[in-house]
C-alpha cells in the first residue's frame, strides 16, 4: 500500500546525498518534495503541515554529527518524526488484573470488525490466552452465521443470540435476540462463568456515521465497561478514515486503532493520521483475508518500510 510513498520519499531524501553541506535552500527544496509526497499519499493536510515543520526546525538546528553526514541527519530526523506521527512506542493491549478482559470492536459496516474479530481470537489463542467471541452485530443480516463461521476457523468459540428464540448463548441466559447491549453483558457473563480470559464483542457497523450507530456502540461500552474499545478502519476509504475516526472519538471513544486491508493498494496516507489526529494509537494492522495476516501495529517498523 506504501510502495510509491516510500520510493518518492527515498527519492527526495536521495537528491541530498553527497552533499557536505546543507543549505537552507536544500532543506527546503527537500522538505517540498517530502510534502508533495505524503499529500499524494493521502496523508492530511494538518498532519503533512505539522510533520513538515517540526522537520524543516530541526533539520535547520542540526547539530554536527561525527558519526553521520548531513543527509543521513536529516533521513534520521525523518524516521524518528514518521515514527511519532505513527505513534511512537508499540502500544500493545492492556489486560485486565482480573479476568476476563474486555475489547469491544466499533467502526462503520465493511471496515473488517468480524474478519478482525477472528483474526484477534487466533493470534491471542496462540499466546496461550482463552477467547470468546460476542456476537453483537445484529443488524446486518447473517453478520452473526458470519462470526460463527469466523470463529470455526479460528477455533474460537462463538455465544450468539439464537434467533428468534429470544434466548442467547447455549440457551441458559435469557437473551433478548434483537437487544445487543443484553447479548453483550451475557457474553462477559459466559465469560465469567465458563472461565474465558478475553471476551472480544462484535458491534454493528452501518455504511455512513449516524447517531444510532453511536449511541448503540457506546451503550454497549457503558454495559460492559471493555479495556479495550477498538476503532477498526478500512485504509482504503481515504480521507474517510479521519473524519470516521474523529466521529467515533467523539461519540464512542476508543482506546486503540485496527488499520485493515493494508494489502490493498489504494494510498492508505490518510489511515496514517488517524494517530496523529484522534491522539489514540494504532495498535494492530490487518493485512489480507487470512488468519494469520494481521500483527501487532509497529511504528518503527512501518516507518522503515515507509523510508525503504
Ligand atoms: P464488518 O462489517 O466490519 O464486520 O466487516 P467484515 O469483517 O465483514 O469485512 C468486510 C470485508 O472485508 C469482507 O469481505 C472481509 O473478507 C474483507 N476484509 C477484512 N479485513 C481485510 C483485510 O485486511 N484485507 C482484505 N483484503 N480484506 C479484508
Amino acid at each position: 500500500m506504501f510502495d510509491s510513498l516510500s520510493d518518492r520519499l527515498t527519492g527526495a531524501l536521495k537528491d541530498l546525498r553527497g552533499k557536505g553541506r546543507l543549505s537552507d535552500a536544500d532543506i527546503d527544496r527537500t522538505c517540498r518534495e517530502i510534502r508533495l509526497a505524503l499529500l499524494e499519499a493521502d496523508v492530511s493536510l494538518p498532519v503533512v503541515r505539522a510533520f513538515i515543520s517540526r522537520i524543516k526546525e530541526r533539520a535547520k538546528g542540526q547539530e554536527v554529527s561525527a558519526a553521520l553526514n548531513p543527509a543521513q541527519t536529516v533521513v534520521k530526523i525523518v524516521n524518528e518524526e514518521l515514527i511519532g506521527i505513527l505513534g511512537g512506542e508499540t502500544r500493545r493491549i492492556q489486560f485486565a488484573k482480573n479476568p476476563p478482559t474486555i475489547i469491544m470492536l466499533a467502526g462503520l459496516q465493511g471496515a473488517g470488525k468480524t474478519t478482525l474479530a477472528g483474526k484477534l481470537g487466533h493470534w491471542l489463542k496462540k499466546q496461550g490466552h482463552t477467547p470468546l467471541l460476542v456476537a453483537c452485530d445484529l443488524q446486518r443480516p447473517g453478520a452473526v452465521q458470519q462470526l460463527q463461521i469466523v470463529g470455526e476457523r479460528a477455533e474460537v468459540p462463538v455465544f450468539a443470540p439464537h434467533p428468534g428464540t429470544g434466548v442467547g448463548g447455549e440457551g441458559e441466559l435469557g437473551v433478548t435476540a434483537g437487544d445487543p447491549v443484553s447479548v453483550a453483558k451475557a457474553g462477559v457473563e459466559e465469560a465469567k462463568a465458563k472461565l474465558y480470559d478475553v471476551v472480544i464483542i462484535d458491534t454493528a457497523g452501518r455504511l455512513g456515521i449516524d447517531a444510532e450507530l453511536m449511541k448503540q456502540a457506546s451503550d454497549i461500552r457503558d454495559a460492559t465497561q471493555p479495556d479495550e474499545v477498538l476503532f477498526v478502519v478500512d485504509a482504503m476509504i481515504g480521507q474517510d478514515a479521519v473524519t470516521t475516526a474523529e466521529a467515533f472519538a467523539e461519540g464512542v471513544d476508543f482506546t486503540g486503532v485496527v488499520l485493515t486491508k493494508l494489502d490493498g493498494d489504494a494510498r492508505g496516507g490518510a489511515a496514517l493520521s488517524v494517530r496523529e489526529v484522534t491522539g489514540r494509537p494504532i495498535m494492530f494492522a490487518s493485512s489480507g483475508e487470512k488468519l494469520d495476516d494481521f500483527d501487532v501495529f509497529h511504528p518503527d517498523r512501518m516507518a522503515s518500510r515507509i523510508l525503504g
